[in-house]
């Protein structure tokens, strides 16, 4: 039985599906003017595990994911500015390429990491239909009211606003929004924008589209509402995201498509924490926005990045240092090692099974889990039986064991002659060269141990 914390109950909550066996999954996905970070991977790969223990769960996982490629305006630390196309002026770039090259660098970092694909991806320019859609469905229901410059949501007309963050409107956090332009006509300082029509501030925006109120572009927002039902229906399984996204955006989601439907929208809402950079929260100001390509730079191997994730459970902090990423690198290429002399998969550890399922369904405990996958790894039973359960738990961990399972590392004869070369030196005394040949097979990449049964050589591992 899988329980989740449910961030709309405060609650971990037994995981019941609305239609099973299919599990519908919206998860809120990138903003491509910038470049994805580290901070970013954690979420996805937060996400992905979450598809990942719902499919062995039996469940089939119908995931939708949008991509954000409307310029949009505000973000906490550059009130003012929509960053798409102003990326775009500053390149001398149209804001399609800005955004499609942003787009790329998200697929490469979520690839690496070994991110599987959700079913449905969604892109915000390719569902302004289904946005204005679900605006006329507002108007229509009273919920909207029109400025010169903006369509806005009517807060005061949809009770119990703040449900999901549990917090009052008086909350600085809710009640400040960073507009762009300050509309005088806008009601309440806590109304968000659905539409903003391309005239004043916005005459020049690029992306544009006409709408039966006037040409403009949608909020942010309203994207991922209509998106979500497009695809997935009124009511929904799961929706995740950052907890960054609770007091407003997800806020906001909310009471549009409740507001459209006059149904619940979400049954459990999941949260990823986020992720520290030597303990401080990631900020542009800090410059500790590491990205994928700078971690596989500094020689580690991505899937490094991803174990690192796995020791953390997805509702608490995790600090990233370079020091946290060696351990964690340490750990896969022991687990590596281990797991190439395996025998052939068979029959399978049963106990070790249900350990690390009942860890899985226990709100994500992935800490847990892949602390039950060591102790698999130590125990005594044989490796054809570990290999098997290995791989079953790998489903979820998502390391990529099945390539390195029981595939032990070819030596060249180049390297093996310089093995017996060695043997040669080290039987007759001579250390001196013995040494020094151990030290030149190192450095074609392999290591030497010397066993009761003669030298044996590994590979080196990173
Ligand atoms: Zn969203």
């Amino acid at each position: 039985m899988l329980r989740i914390y449910n961030t709309l109950t405060r609650k971990i909550e037994e995981f019941k599906l609305i239609n099973p066996p299919i599990a519908t999954l919206y998860t809120c996905g990138p903003t491509v003017y910038d470049y994805t970070h580290i901070g970013h991977l954690r979420t996805y790969v937060g996400n992905d595990i979450l598809r990942r223990v719902l499919e062995t769960n039996d469940f089939e996982v119908k995931h939708v994911m949008n991509i954000t490629d409307v310029g949009h305006l505000t973000s906490d630390e550059d009130a003012g500015e929509d960053k798409m196309e102003e990326g775009a002026r500053q390149s001398g770039r149209t804001v399609w390429e800005v955004a499609k090259f942003f787009e790329d660098h998200f697929w490469k970092s979520v690839e690496t990491v070994n991110i599987e694909r959700p079913s449905i991806v969604a892109k915000a320019t390719d569902h302004i239909e289904e946005q204005i859609k679900l605006i006329k469905k507002l108007e229509k229901n009273g919920f909207i009211y029109i400025t010169d410059q903006a369509i806005y949501f009517d807060i005061s007309k949809f009770p119990n606003y703040t449900k999901l963050s549990g917090q009052s409107l008086d909350d600085k956090s809710i009640g400040v929004r960073t507009d762009v332009v300050i509309d005088k006509q806008k009601r309440s300082p806590v109304d968000f924008a659905l539409w903003f029509f391309t005239v004043g501030h916005f005459a020049d925006h690029v992306m544009k589209w006409s709408s039966p109120w006037g040409g403009g572009f949608p909020g942010w927002h309203i994207e991922c509402s209509a998106m979500a039902m497009e695809y997935l229906g009124d009511t929904i399984d799961i929706h995740t995201g950052g907890i960054d996204h609770i007091s407003v955006h997800h806020t906001n989601e909310i009471a549009q498509s409740e507001a459209a439907s006059g149904k619940q929208f979400v049954r459990f809402w999941v949260h990823h924490e986020f992720l520290l950079v030597n303990g401080e929260k990631m900020s542009k100001s800090k410059k500790n926005f590491y990205r994928i390509d700078e971690v596989t730079a500094k020689g580690f191997d991505p899937l490094a990045l991803r174990y690192l994730f796995l020791t953390a459970h997805y509702r608490d902090k995790l600090n990233f240092t370079w020091e946290s990423l060696q351990a964690a690198q340490n750990a896969l290429s022991n687990l590596r090692q281990i797991v190439r002399d395996w025998e052939e998969p068979k029959i399978g550890c049963a106990q070790f099974e249900q350990d690390f399922m009942a860890s899985i369904n226990n709100d994500l405990n992935l800490p847990q889990a892949v602390a039950v996958m060591w102790d698999l790894i130590k125990s005594d039973y044989p490796t054809s039986a570990k290999a098997k359960t290995l791989l079953i738990m790998d489903k979820v961990l998502g390391l990529n064991l099945e390539e390195i399972l029981g595939k032990p590392v070819e030596i060249p004869s180049r390297v093996k002659k310089l093995i017996e070369q060695r043997e040669t030196a080290r039987k007759s005394g001579d250390f001196k060269k013995s040494d020094k040949l151990r030290k030149e097979i190192k450095k074609m990449g392999f290591l030497i141990e010397d066993a009761p049964s003669g030298p044996k050589a590994r590979a080196v591992v990173n």
